[in-house]
Parts: C-alpha cells; sequence; structure tokens
C-alpha cells in the first residue's frame, strides 16, 4: 500500500470522523458487512473528509460488530485501505474558512465492495490501527504549526520594524514587541517538545502525552502568532493584500481538528495527573 503513495501514484483519503460521532471515535455508523463469497459490503457516511475530491484511495474505519454486541466500545472496529470507487461514493464539498489548497468534504457511501486484503490489521481490531497512527499525525502537524507560527511572527517583525507612526517603528512599543517575543518563546519550547515527541516515537516509546502536548502548544502558539500579527499590522491585517487575515482564519482550526484542544486537555488530565477520565 505505502510504495505508490510514497511515489505520488495514489492519492489517499482519510475517512474516520462521521457527523453523528464527532470525537467519540466508538461510535461511528459506518458498517463493512462480511460477504458470504468473502470481501465486505461498506455503507455509511463520513464528514471533513479531506482531499477526497481528488482521492483515488479512501483509508476507511468502519465498524464489524455493533458496538451492542462488543464487550468494549472499542472492540469491532477495522480499518480498510482501498479504491476510492466513485460509482458507489457521492462527495459534496464543505466551504469552509481556510484551506483552499485542499478541499472538505462530506462524503456518502452506498455499497462500496472492499476485497479481504484491503484490510489493514485483524478484523475488529481497527480501533488499535488507527491509534497507532495518530501520535505520529500530532507530531507533524505541531511541526506544521511551528513552522506556520515562526513564518507568520516573522512577517509581524519586519512589518513591526518598517511601519513608522508617532516618528518610530511601531516595533519601538513595547505593546508591540512584547506580545511577539512572548510568542517567539511560546513557539521554541513548543518546538522543542515536538522533537521530544518525535525522537520518543522514533525509538517506538509510548509519546501520547508529549504528542498532545506538542499539538496542543505548537497550535495555540501558531494561532497567537497569527491573532498578533492581524493587530500589529492594525488596519492592513484587516486587509487581504497582507494576507494575515488569511494565516489567522488558517490557525484557527488548530484548536478543532485532528483534535479538539478540549479533548487533548481532558487527556493530559487523565494521563499525566492520574484525574478520572472525563470523555
Ligand atoms: C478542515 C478540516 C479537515 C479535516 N480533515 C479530516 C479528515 O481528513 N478525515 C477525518 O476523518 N476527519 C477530518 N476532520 C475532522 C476533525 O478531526 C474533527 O472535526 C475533529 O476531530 C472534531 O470533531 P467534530 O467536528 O465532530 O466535533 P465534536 O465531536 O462535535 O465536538 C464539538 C466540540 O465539543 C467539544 N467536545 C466534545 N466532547 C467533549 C468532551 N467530552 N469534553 C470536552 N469537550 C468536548 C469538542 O472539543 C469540540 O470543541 C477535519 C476537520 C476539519 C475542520
Amino acid at each position: 500500500m505505502l510504495p505508490p503513495l510514497i511515489r505520488g501514484e495514489h492519492r489517499s483519503c482519510f475517512g474516520v470522523t462521521e457527523p453523528d460521532a464527532g470525537l467519540d471515535t466508538t461510535h461511528i455508523s459506518t458498517f463493512a458487512r462480511r460477504r458470504e463469497d468473502g470481501g465486505y459490503v461498506v455503507n455509511g457516511r463520513k464528514v471533513w473528509t479531506s482531499t477526497a475530491q481528488r482521492a483515488d484511495h479512501i483509508l476507511l474505519v468502519t465498524r464489524t460488530t455493533p458496538i451492542e454486541d462488543c464487550e468494549r466500545p472499542t472492540d469491532g472496529m477495522s480499518v480498510f485501505y482501498t479504491d476510492f470507487d466513485r460509482s458507489k461514493i457521492d462527495v459534496h464539498e464543505i466551504a469552509n474558512m481556510g484551506r483552499k489548497a485542499v478541499d472538505s468534504n462530506a462524503i456518502f457511501i452506498d455499497g462500496l465492495e472492499v476485497p479481504e486484503e484491503d484490510r489493514i490489521g485483524a478484523e475488529g481490531e481497527g480501533f488499535k490501527v488507527l491509534l497507532h497512527g495518530l501520535n505520529a499525525e500530532r507530531i507533524i502537524v505541531a511541526a506544521a504549526a511551528v513552522g506556520f507560527g515562526m513564518y507568520v511572527l516573522e512577517k509581524a517583525a519586519a512589518y513591526a520594524r518598517e511601519r513608522v507612526v508617532f516618528g518610530r517603528p511601531i516595533g519601538q512599543n513595547q505593546a508591540i514587541q512584547h506580545p511577539l517575543a512572548s510568542v517567539w518563546m511560546r513557539l521554541q519550547a513548543a518546538e522543542l517538545i515536538t522533537y521530544k515527541a518525535a525522537t520518543l516515537y522514533d525509538q517506538g516509546k509510548p509519546c501520547g502525552l508529549e504528542a498532545n502536548t506538542a499539538r496542543n502548544l505548537a497550535g495555540s502558539a501558531a494561532y497567537e502568532a497569527a491573532f498578533r500579527a492581524v493587530r500589529t499590522h492594525g488596519g492592513f491585517g484587516f486587509a487581504q493584500e497582507y494576507h494575515v487575515e488569511r494565516y489567522f482564519r488558517e490557525s484557527v482550526l488548530n484548536f478543532i481538528a485532528p483534535v479538539s484542544e478540549e479533548l487533548i486537555l481532558s487527556y493530559v488530565a487523565e494521563k499525566a495527573l492520574g484525574m478520572p477520565k472525563s470523555y
């Protein structure tokens, strides 16, 4: 599955989120029914599936046993990597506030046939398969947020150095300097915990806390960098010409996907501080 993806021959999308389950992934209802002559037939719907307009494959998370028949909610799920058969999947683009280079979609799956060999891992063990990839994703999006934050911060600093008001650069005012300096420090810290998470991941060690912390610190610092870039640009921060309004819109996603800030905080409270699970 991987070599054609890496060579760029396959374009894949990832279908986990469903409209009626949200972050509560074990409550998805997309179902892969086993056929007597082998393989599966999938019915269901997904939402926010990125790049489904152009994908030719999908990494698809389904139930293969209804949750009511499972001992634990995490049982009875399966993961497939299979052809994105457009005769069986309807794709509707969702208009949204950013990411114009990446389409977001609601998809409706009706009778998608999936051969047995397209299943990843054992049937019913899909939740474990899914978890295996999530920390890596958190680390990658944290690293992206650090880069985004540093880029936007430099744009703000450059404007602050050049824009002259009251006879001096606005960047000479501490009210402009301090928030930008504070974001710089937050981004440095976020970068370090991102590297720590990546190192643990590469060593095959547990890294859930570090990966989630990195994702949250980097994402919130990136958001602050973009917000401060808009503020530093004053009226022009609101104009499309300087792009900072766009970066600000893009940065909001850091609190939402691939996992929300609320869920990260709940996870850290539970795993780092030993408090009761709240979700
Ligand atoms: C641009 C974009 C691209 C995406 N790409 C993909 C993709 O390619 N594939 C895919 O499968 N998904 C994708 N997603 C989905 C994304 O992962 C989800 O939107 C995200 O996980 C949040 O789920 P939800 O939108 O259903 O929110 P909900 O689960 O409905 O939550 C709504 C709000 O309630 C809060 N909340 C819910 N439960 C609790 C609780 N117990 N405690 C505290 N707060 C709670 C959440 O934190 C959130 O703020 C994408 C989303 C976006 C916006």
